[in-house]
């Protein structure tokens, strides 16, 4: 008999134990196990057997949106307290019927202490209710159903939280959708019955078809089928589309009704965090719903939805959350204390350990309004009283301003450390890897702060998990008014023309006519150093590359623009521009190599300027930069010794530079770490500083 299917086998182990002397067959209860040891199971599809009895019209829970068993269902979601009972569940509301409970005692039986299990007799049910909260009669998944189909937005309480749904493809549904949750152009997930209907819209490996149908049922980005049947609006800048499976039984009924793609989007307003509440819910999407599909079963931990996608062939996360957390990442090493992570600010996730174990939060979102950051230290305390502990030691981000940063500060009677952000990059991925290095790090992302103040993001380090030398960097360039460069990657056109021609700028230049009126203000920003911090960030060079191309002068959500450039690229070319290696101007002769990007960027300015297309310039610039990623690792082969590679940060999410690096790495029979279970963005800092921490307070115990 194989182990049941959510079973992780985590370590064998062979022991002796003494002979009890049993003469029948009988069950015992367990012997206590520590209570400290139990693990908190991630919420679960629902199982191929409890989807046969759903759609059975002579099983007793047909078409009952509820269904679950001990090998699939709600877990983490529906969890007060442990020990994971049911009674530390919401599912306390709801006493088994005979029937149920029957099949719970039994150990024969697929419920066998199913905590959740319930039926049409005793457990939660379903209402659809109109706009106003009224409730409507009939079937309530008929209902929804052809409301949907006639171009209705639907609010639908789901496992982690309230999603919004809407016909994928009828584009005045969708757009609606995109104008009331006031979401511009930043792609809806959608939703299918099954893996035959996602072959319908995208075009799909093996490796890709496992990770849609796997009992996580993460958003899958795929590569989406020039026929695909989907309104523009779904993803109107993307080549790819982010498909999900149902993974509730409220899903499947759903979707086999709707007969039709549907978007299956958070329940929020753009950044809010989404809505798990049912009074919130109603309140905050009153505005967006036409109708909701709400039930009596509550939501007690809130957890998005998680995206992933597939990189040769192997899972490369890009959002950990439902039905990974909090499913913990073993430790290399570990102190004795339990350590917190707080994370950084975007994509936050926090991460507690106890022994060996990392347990990574859900996402939490952009750490930037009261709602996240009470979503944040709530979230710090329930997961502390899940694992019965208490951290000692409190890991945090470098940057003073953070959220995270403060809140760590303000705790009292803990030990604090912090952690500087790219090393909390290259310590994630050698955590995820199971490694704790020495290795060369590449963490290239957004910003990150950096010891000397600077804003970070185009980072060599040679780093284990205690310590890091900054080995090399891109080129550092202004970052004109801070944060408004962000948001608007023309800035960085701006302050890399500025750096890299001076007076020469062309004004013929599309960038430059297009922003002409506010060109020379940015530039004495950028060149005056006020509101205009350095930063060696790689994303940002992708912004200001996008911008010399054409893609878009401002963005919608943060890396918009480098995903679009990537998208545009035309990955069959292989010719590249150039980006020397310097030794930087320090007086130390052993000074971090320089990336000198600014060449790169004046080749990019010469070839739109001699009319060569977007997609070949957006080629040779992936193929430049990853160029010189390789050699710069290969000059740091000889200088630190080491042949391995951990490559990190959210810049590695580009499949196009990540692949090119990758082929450019082994071909120089580098050994190269990548991502898998952990994002290589913000959302793995968490992990990061409590991998960087708990080897530090190891190293000083011994
Ligand atoms: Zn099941
Ligand atoms: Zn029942
Ligand atoms: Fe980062």
């Amino acid at each position: 008999m194989g182990a049941p299917p959510l079973a992780v086998v985590e370590r064998l182990g062979v022991e002796q134990v003494p002979l009890r002397r049993e003469t029948g067959f009988r069950i015992v209860p367990s012997e206590s196990s520590a209570p400290a040891a139990t693990m908190v199971a991630p919420d679960s599809a629902t199982c191929s057997d409890c989807l046969a009895e759903l759609f059975d019209p002579a099983d007793r829970r047909y078409r009952y949106a509820f269904i679950n068993c001990t090998n699939c269902g709600p877990r983490f979601t529906i969890l007060a307290r442990v020990p994971y009972d049911r009674a530390n569940t919401s599912m306390s509301a709801f006493a088994m019927c005979e029937e149920c409970a029957r099949e719970y005692l039994d150990p024969t039986d697929r419920r066998h202490h199913a905590e959740p299990t319930c039926c049409p007799a005793c457990g939660p049910t379903l209402r659809l209710l109109d706009a106003e909260g009224r409730r409507l009669e009939g079937d309530a998944v008929s209902g929804a159903a052809s409301m949907i189909r006639d171009g209705a937005i639907l609010a639908v309480k789901g496992l982690g939280g309230y999603h919004l749904a809407a016909d994928a493809t009828n584009e005045a549904a969708v757009g609606a959708l995109r104008a009331r949750k006031h979401r511009e152009d930043r792609p809806f997930a959608l939703m299918v019955a099954d893996l035959g209907s996602a072959r319908a819209l995208c075009t799909l490996t093996p490796e890709e078809e496992v990770l849609l149908a796997g009992p996580r049922r993460p958003i899958v980005l795929l590569e989406r089928r020039p026929c695909a049947e989907v309104a523009p609006a779904v993803a109107p800048t993307s080549r790819r589309l982010g498909l999900m499976l149902a993974y509730t039984p409220l899903h499947h009924l759903l979707a086999r009704e709707i007969g039709r793609p549907f978007v299956l989007t958070s329940g929020n307003v753009s950044d809010e965090p989404i809505a798990y509440r049912d009074e919130d819910a109603e309140a905050r999407l009153a505005r967006i719903a036409d109708g909701f599909v709400v039930h009596d079963r509550a939501i007690l931990v809130r957890a998005d939805d998680s995206v992933t996608q597939s990189f040769r062939g192997r899972e490369l996360v890009i959002r950990r959350s439902r039905g990974h957390a909090p499913a913990p990442v073993p430790l290399r090493i570990c102190g004795a204390r339990s350590v917190l992570g707080c994370g950084a600010e975007l994509k936050h996730t926090f991460c507690v350990t106890r022994g060996r174990h990392a347990f990574l939060s859900q996402h939490i979102g952009d750490l930037e309004n009261y709602e996240t950051l009470r979503s944040f230290t709530d979230g710090v305390e329930h997961l502390c009283r899940l694992l019965e502990v208490r951290p000692g030691l409190v890991a945090h981000d470098l940057h003073p301003e953070y959220l995270s940063t403060k809140y760590a500060l303000s705790l009292e009677d803990v030990e604090t450390l912090a952690v500087q952000h790219h090393h909390a990059h290259i310590a994630s991925c050698l955590a995820d890897n199971g490694h704790s290095g020495p290795v060369i790090g590449v963490a290239f992302d957004g910003l990150g702060y950096g010891p000397d103040g600077t804003a970070w993001g185009g980072e060599l380090l040679v780093a284990d998990l205690t310590a890091f030398e900054r080995a090399g960097h891109l080129e550092t360039v202004a970052l004109p008014g801070g944060v408004r460069a962000i948001r608007e990657p023309w800035r960085m056109a701006a302050a890399w023309l500025d750096a890299v021609l001076g007076d020469e700028v062309p004004e013929d230049l599309a960038v430059v006519r297009r922003n002409r009126a506010r060109w020379a203000d940015v530039v004495a920003i950028a060149r005056s150093g006020l509101a205009s911090p350095t930063t060696s960030s790689a994303g940002r060079l992708f912004d200001a590359v996008a911008a010399i191309v054409g893609v878009r002068d401002a963005v919608n959500y943060e890396g918009q623009a480098a995903v679009e450039l990537e998208q545009l690229a035309d990955a069959s070319l292989a010719d590249a521009y150039p980006v020397p290696l310097e030794a930087s101007a320090g007086r130390r002769q052993a000074g971090p190599l320089v990336l000198a990007a600014g060449e790169l960027v004046r080749a990019v300015v010469e070839d739109v300027r001699a009319g060569v297309e977007a997609p070949v310039v957006s080629a040779r610039f992936h193929n430049g930069l990853a160029g010189a990623v390789v050699a710069a690792c290969e000059a740091l082969r000889a200088r630190a010794g080491l042949s391995l590679v951990a490559l990190s940060g959210g810049v590695f999410q580009n499949r196009l530079l990540l692949e090119r690096v990758v082929t450019g790495l082994e071909s120089l029979e580098f050994q190269v770490l990548l991502h898998s279970r952990v994002p290589p963005n913000d959302g793995g800092i968490s992990l990061g500083q409590v991998a960087v921490a708990s080897a530090r307070d190891a190293r000083r115990r011994r």
